[in-house]
């Protein structure tokens, strides 16, 4: 059930009854198992007001002094404090001085293909408050994809690619299906529909001149057959040709943006002309050394090595990124829908990419919407992406604010999915 936000001050009446039955008031956010009621002559009832902090919606709102209610994991209520104090016998929350996000959902990754590093995988991510996951090709047959439909408290939600799909490419990874010919294309896609996974993923990618690349009559039939069966088509790219092709074939997201070369105006009138491709922009390293210090708090020095050895001033990535950031920029200004993904295994990468995608030249408030709105709705998450009465109540709350500077999204305080506490 969706409620909207005309229905808020019914809806707040309607609460006012269960709201009523509540034992006690706990101002204890880890706490919020004390505010249930286990009357036994009455339902359970566990709703909170959390009051006070700056909320960013995720929809681009933003709301100072804001309150919301969440009963039974679900936002049952969201707006002004103001608007909120009628709903008076709610236990409450003081989160004032803090700011409300949305949790984040990270669109491309590459998980852990056994079940228990998988679900290290999701829960790393909820600490660090990405609440879902999307697995982009390189889960083999014995990867536990049940796991999507699972509800593992305190992980990340996961969705999968299945095995995806590409030419030969002998010395990379052998779980990609293989193809060469439309016949073995199709049949690909149909392995991968009767496993039942997310979407259909694809490389389109010589890999420097070391392979023949995925050809448009191969990546034509994977996207036909995907489409009939009523699933999308990611594509890993690389170059400004293979992107207008793909577009031409009817792709539906970029894993990747255009890497040779910055793109020309005809790329743009063809996305422009194609409303609902997405672009996962899925940035590689500045090429210039950031603050890392943040990450001591979840890894050790150690595990962070290999971030802190690529962490220098490197010309010819700077280069690379150039070409990327500028491509991002053009493209959220034409008005492309952009999600956000990070590729590889890291769970805190989003916190990164966010930085990235902001020193492209978006703006805070536009990563903020990629990262949650706009990453929701490409995965099909009706209950993510934002604040907002009806939906899960998975969200952030951040001692600063991420839209004065984007790392504050760093600064967590706490981490809530499906209104429960996350240990951190
Ligand atoms: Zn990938």
């Amino acid at each position: 059930m969706r409620i909207h936000s005309q229905g808020l001050f019914t809806l707040i009446t309607k609460m006012l009854l269960p709201l009523s039955l509540l034992l006690s008031a706990c101002s204890d956010p880890a706490n919020n198992s004390a505010t249930q009621n286990t009357n036994a002559a009455g339902p359970l009832f566990n709703a909170i007001i959390y009051e006070g902090a700056r909320l960013i919606v995720g929809n681009g709102q933003v709301i100072e002094n804001a309150s919301f209610i969440v009963e039974n994991g679900l936002f049952v209520a969201v707006g002004s404090t103001t608007a909120m104090t009628s709903a008076a016998n709610a236990a409450r929350v003081d989160l004032s001085g803090m700011t409300v996000m949305p949790g984040l959902i990270d669109t491309h990754v590459h998980l852990s293909t056994n079940r228990a590093a998988l679900m290290d995988d999701l829960q790393n991510r909820a600490r660090m408050g990405i609440v879902a996951a999307q697995s982009m090709g390189s889960d083999g047959p014995d990867t536990p994809i049940e796991i999507r439909d699972e509800i593992i408290p305190g992980a990340a939600r996961y969705l999968t690619a299945g095995r995806g799909i590409t030419s030969p490419e002998p010395g990379r990874s052998e779980v990609p299906h293989w193809v060469t010919t439309e016949e073995e294309a199709r049949q690909a896609v149909r392995d991968e529909v009767a496993r039942n996974v997310d979407l259909i993923k694809i490389w389109v990618d010589d890999r420097g001149g070391q392979y023949e690349r995925l050809s448009p009559a191969l990546y034509g039939a994977v996207i036909d057959e995907a489409h009939r069966n009523n699933l999308q088509v990611a594509a890993h790219i690389f170059r400004l040709e293979d992107a207008k092709g793909l577009l031409e074939a009817g792709i539906d997201i970029f894993a990747h943006g255009v890497r040779d070369q910055d793109i020309d105006d005809e790329f743009v009138e063809m996305v422009l002309a194609r409303p609902n491709v997405v672009l996962i922009p899925n940035l590689p390293y500045r090429g210039v050394p950031t603050d890392l210090t943040w990450l001591s708090e979840s890894m050790t020095m150690e595990a962070a090595e290999g971030l802190l050895l690529a962490n220098i001033e490197r010309p010819e990535v700077q280069e690379a990124f150039g070409i990327q950031a500028r491509n991002l920029a053009r493209l959220s200004e034409a008005g492309m829908t952009i999600a956000m993904g990070t590729d590889g295994n890291s769970y805190w990468g989003p916190h990164i990419e966010m930085e990235d995608m902001v020193a492209s030249g978006m703006s805070p408030a536009e990563v903020i919407i990629a990262a949650t709105n706009n990453s929701a709705e490409l995965l099909g998450f009706e209950e993510l992406g934002a604040v907002e009465a009806g939906k899960s109540a998975d969200f952030i709350v951040l001692a600063a604010n991420p839209l004065d500077d984007i790392s504050n999204t760093r600064r967590i305080v706490d981490v809530y999915l499906r209104g429960e506490n996350v240990p951190r």
